[in-house]
């Protein structure tokens, strides 16, 4: 047990530490996955290179699929969740100066998603690892991982000043895209599929209530414009801007006079305004690593895959990777059975390729591109009201945004 390692490395001063289940960042993969094999009676220890607080305050997706969120309530995190989540049944598409809803209830019935910072889940899953007796070693360093092509990979790692080594059975690389464990692979096992996107996003937390009950997904000249929220008093918004752009180039008030030109774009539409509490840009990239696995070594979230974030697909992800994980070490543990193990990367990935169409197609959809023509314009435009006005068109948008069921 994780509690029992600590004791024994506090008291004894033990270099070596074993555990079941090693696994690299406490990010929403790492956490969930320590959580649902806590449930199944299997070990794990989580090593996280920030501290808890950092952790807990990063803002980033906040969209959960139907499927994340039952799977969340089905392993006992989701009080907090379906108390305070926010249900949605449709978004707004927002394109020549007319608003045009995907209506959930009707095209998906019985669907929805649920608007939660992930942040929020990352808290909830904290304490529940903290409540069981887990223990999450926070602030590591140095972390290394050997030997994942044999029985007994190990991770490496400093906490307190101390270097310390997780001797284990296996190892999941849950550390994002800039961790270390696709690293630990030899070169030439993965392959990688790319594409960087020719601008970013600016994303804004704000002070302030939601202007619609619904996220709104907006395509001007001036570039793509997102208002999504997180509370009923916060909300989130997105701007589409150069790659790389320098967020000194946009102080307070540029953010709401660009917003509010891309968002008021339909008759009797007022934006709010309110105090900025956190501004950052983040690169729009797709990317996967094939296969999501080596020996005993398997990646699961951001670590194998990036998925640009109009499709609000990144977090949906990681879950999916750690439910199908969970299921296989759970197999191995019952029986040695390794059928579901060597079928992980692939099962991942038919789900992860689907997102990755849908994210780049709502990207192309919504966004402008500087090497547009006019033509490529008129092309963009039709599509658009293709999606708004044929209830087949509007139905895979929906499916999509909801989630699929593939696995
Ligand atoms: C700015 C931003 C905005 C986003 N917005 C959205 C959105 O609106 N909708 C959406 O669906 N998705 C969004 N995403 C994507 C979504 O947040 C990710 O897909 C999700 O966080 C993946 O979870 P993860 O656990 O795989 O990775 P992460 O959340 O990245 O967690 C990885 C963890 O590993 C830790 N780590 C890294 N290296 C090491 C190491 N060497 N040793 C130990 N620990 C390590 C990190 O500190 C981190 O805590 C956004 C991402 C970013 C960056």
């Amino acid at each position: 047990m994780t509690v029992a390692i600590h004791f024994r490395l506090a008291r004894r001063g033990a270099r070596v530490v074993r555990t079941q289940v090693g696994i690299v960042g406490a990010g929403p993969a790492g956490l969930l996955l320590s959580h649902l094999l806590q449930l199944r009676g299997i070990d794990s220890v989580v090593l996280e290179i920030r501290s808890r607080d950092y952790v807990e305050q990063r803002v980033r997706a906040g969209v959960l699929e139907q499927g994340t969120v039952d799977t969340l309530v089905a392993s006992g995190v989701g009080e907090r969740l379906l108390r305070e989540g926010m249900v949605h049944h449709g978004i707004e598409l927002r394109f020549g100066g007319a608003r045009h809803r995907i209506a959930f209830e009707r095209l998906v019935p019985g669907r929805a998603i649920t608007v939660y910072g992930q942040q929020e889940v990352v808290k909830d899953l904290i304490e529940a690892l903290l409540k069981a007796g887990r223990e999450v070693l926070f602030e590591v360093s140095d972390v290394t991982i050997r030997g994942a092509d044999t029985a007994r990979p190990q991770i490496g790692f400093t906490h307190r000043g101390r270097g310390l080594e997780l001797d284990c059975d296996f190892v999941a690389g849950c550390d994002g895209f800039h961790g270390v464990s696709r690293d630990a692979i030899p070169p030439g096992v993965l392959r990688y599929f790319e594409k960087e996107y020719p601008f970013a996003w600016l994303g804004v937390l704000a002070r302030v209530a939601p202007s619609s009950q619904e996220l709104i997904y907006s395509s001007t000249d001036r570039g793509f414009a997102l208002h999504s929220m997180r509370t009923p008093q916060v909300c989130r918004f997105y701007l589409q801007v150069r790659a790389r752009e320098d967020i000194a180039n946009w102080p307070d008030e540029r953010v709401w006079s660009e917003l509010k030109a891309r968002l008021e774009t339909v008759p009797g539409f007022t934006l709010a305004t309110g105090p900025v509490l956190e501004k950052g840009v983040a690169a729009v990239r797709s990317f996967v690593a094939e296969p999501m696995q080596y020996g005993r070594l398997y990646l699961a979230g951001d670590a194998a895959h990036i998925v640009p974030p109009t499709g609000a697909k990144g977090l949906n992800l990681a879950v999916n990777d750690v439910r199908v994980l969970t299921e296989a070490l759970s197999a191995w543990y019952r029986g040695g059975d390794t059928s579901l193990l060597e079928a992980y990367s692939a099962t991942c990935l038919r789900r992860v390729w689907r997102a990755q169409h849908f994210s780049w197609w709502m990207t192309a959809l919504m966004h402008r591109f500087d090497d547009y023509d006019e033509f490529d314009l008129r092309l963009q435009r039709s599509y658009q009201e293709y999606v708004a006005r044929s209830e087949a068109a509007a139905t895979s948008l929906a499916e999509n945004y909801v989630g699929l069921s593939l696995s």
